[in-house]
């Protein structure tokens, strides 16, 4: 008999998502929403609390020949926070697990879990426990975080209604034009060690890629305006992709506009000089950390003088209509290429 084979790439991230959690409907009343958001959102009483998981793998999703140990322990905070903003909540504790080979000594260690303790302190959350192992080579770092929110509170990818406006904080795209420079300065090393890395003029979407903030700041800021967005999620595949999951999971369609979105100039002109297209890497970049949300039309003029909160779009009621008007007036149709790591 000849097995059946399929290659996970065929399926991909979330088509293997999506084959799993239909396996495993929930079964504890307790459980108000599993599989399908940025934490999973369980009843504790008056308060829900958020549960989330990130893996960072060496060679994967970091390389230690240019991201330094300290901001490597710093983003694996900062990425499982963000996962809890974008539930509109607060993250409380986290645990790590971490496996490590003998190639790290004494001293590296410290400097994982320096970047660690400074989110943790930035972000007011407690290092509460995990599991450290070793492992054959490469570092892995897995953190959960947990996080609540008054029930009620909780923000969800599918609240998204007609007639919403797409918001986006900060800026697009800088996190993946700072990796594009990293490899290509590290390709120069391998081939000149003797070549001093270049990164002067581009010290700002580096920065965004070594050192991600998870935005808890518009979080409080939202709830002291007495906002609650209608839908939400972080950017960390890509605009496209984050778009595509709101319209799915609210059922509605989005509609943008290329010449809102809201990419640094530094970033931009840096795109420009490694011939990069800046609006794809907002669009398909990722990593960049930021929030996505909907609010509701009559909440717009508490914000729409909020420097760092960028009105991109509308939604509309046709799921099948994820469209893109550009600079030149075009609608184009939005294309999510998530992620490839398989
Ligand atoms: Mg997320």
């Amino acid at each position: 008999m000849e097995q059946k084979r399929t290659e996970i790439a065929q399926l991909g991230e979330f088509g293997l998502i999506d084959r799993i959690s239909s396996k495993f409907p929930l079964q504890q009343p307790s459980s108000l929403k599993g599989i399908g958001d940025d934490a999973a959102v369980i009843d504790a009483g008056e308060d829900v609390l958020l549960l989330s998981t990130d893996m960072l793998i060496e060679g994967i999703h970091f390389d230690l020949s240019y991201m330094p140990l300290q901001h490597l322990g710093y983003k694996a905070v900062a990425v499982n926070v963000s996962d809890i903003a974008a539930m509109n909540g607060k993250p409380e504790q986290i645990v790590i697990g971490l496996a490590i080979s003998n190639r790290f000594s004494v001293e590296a260690v410290d400097a994982l879990y320096a970047g660690i303790k400074a989110a943790c302190d930035n972000y007011k959350v407690d290092l509460v426990g995990g599991d450290t192992t070793a492992s054959p080579s490469g570092l892995v770092i897995s953190i959960s975080v947990l996080g609540r929110t008054k029930k009620g509170n909780e923000v969800y990818r599918s609240g998204a209604q007609d007639k919403d406006i797409i918001c986006v904080t900060g800026d697009l795209g800088g996190a993946y034009i700072g990796l594009q420079i990293l490899e290509r300065e590290k390709a120069v090393y391998l081939t000149n060690p003797e070549m001093q890395p270049e990164l002067d003029n581009h010290e700002y979407a580096v920065g965004r890629q070594l050192k991600p903030e998870a935005r808890m700041d518009i979080i409080y800021e939202l709830a002291d305006l007495n906002i609650k967005p209608t839908a939400m999620i972080d950017v960390s595949d890509g605009l496209a992709s984050e778009l595509f999951h709101i319209s799915k999971s609210s059922g509605v369609g989005v509609r943008i506009f290329e010449d809102k979105i809201p990419i640094d100039e530094n970033a931009y002109n840096t795109a420009v000089e490694f011939n990069l297209d800046p609006f794809t890497c907002a669009l398909n970049g990722g990593e960049d950390y930021e929030l996505l949300f909907t609010i509701k039309q009559s909440d717009f003029e508490k914000i729409k003088n909020h420097s760092d909160i960028h009105f991109i779009g509308y939604v509309h009621p046709d799921a099948k209509q994820n469209v893109m008007i550009t600079k030149g007036e075009n609608v184009v149709p939005l294309k999510a290429q998530g992620w490839e790591h398989f």
